[in-house]
């Protein structure tokens, strides 16, 4: 197992945002976070990332307490796509993607021979190598979800965190970045965890799904499973129709009404 995080408790000045989440990751598994806004998505990936602390519970990642493990070599195990990024765009697609390069870097932090050939992979992997000279802020959305993409793949870890990849993107984008995690969990096994918002494509990209309601697991499981019309009425607070994707045998949800 890569992750398991039992019973998170997050407070933000007094306030619970998480109250006490338990999820899994099992290796090789594409887990999708799900649940309405301000649910504890973000909170719960950003526990998960340790790019904060929880106030009860713990998280393992690789049979250690994230507590006790280096920022370093968390890094070296875990590459995250946050939701708001915290680096400027004002930088070259090469260089952004060898940022992914840095938690790698010994005393001397120059990349080597073998630091650039997986800079240069993971750039071919994304589709990113014909943009390595432009500025990140010149990309289109999708151009730069795939930089972004490009320099947590060079960090080279078991895991990739993706909160909201998909977002401000349009839908051959949001196609595009999907396919791309699916293929990087298919042919490298990498683990995803993801936050996304579109149901749709929550159930149709994943192994399994956490919904998330009121910073609590409402309930997890099989993505042809989990979403019935109760849980889409008591979570998200709609009344919907659910058909069958014949094509990539999956349910449909049509929504039809605020409840
Ligand atoms: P989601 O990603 O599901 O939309 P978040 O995890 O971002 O939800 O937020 C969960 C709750 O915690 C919300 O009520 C949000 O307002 C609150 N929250 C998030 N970040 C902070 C913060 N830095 N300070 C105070 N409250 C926060
Ligand atoms: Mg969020």
């Amino acid at each position: 197992m890569d992750i398991r995080g039992s019973n998170i408790v997050v407070q933000y000045e007094g306030k619970e945002a998480l109250k006490g989440v338990s999820i899994e990751v099992n290796k090789g598994e594409i887990v999708t976070i799900i649940g309405p806004n301000g649910s504890g998505k973000s909170t719960l990936v950003k526990a998960i990332c340790r790019s904060i602390k929880i106030d009860e519970g713990e998280i393992i990642l690789e049979d250690k307490n994230i507590h006790s493990i280096p920022t370093k070599i968390i890094a070296r195990k875990l590459a995250v796509l946050p939701q708001v990024k915290s680096v400027s765009n004002d930088m070259l697609v090469e260089a952004l993607v060898s940022y992914g390069r840095f938690p790698h870097l010994g005393f001397g932090k120059r990349l080597s021979k073998e630091d650039k050939d997986i800079v240069e992979w993971a750039m071919e992997k994304t589709g990113t190598i014909g943009l390595r000279d432009r500025n990140v802020i010149t990309l289109s959305g999708g151009e730069r979800q795939r930089a972004w993409i490009a320099m947590a793949l060079a960090q080279k870890t078991d895991i990739l965190v993706l909160d909201e990849p998909t977002t401000y993107l349009d839908i051959s984008y949001q196609m595009e970045v999907l396919e791309l995690v699916k293929e990087l969990n298919k042919t490298l096994g990498i683990s995803i965890v993801m936050v996304l918002h579109d149901l749709n494509q929550a159930i149709r990209y994943s192994d399994r799904i956490y919904v998330l309601k009121d910073g609590l697991v409402f309930d997890h499981g099989d993505p042809c499973e989990i979403l019935s019309k109760e849980t889409l009425k008591d979570v998200f607070n709609i009344q919907a129709d659910i058909y069958e994707d014949l094509q990539n045998k999956c349910p449909y949800i049509i929504p039809n009404k605020i409840n």
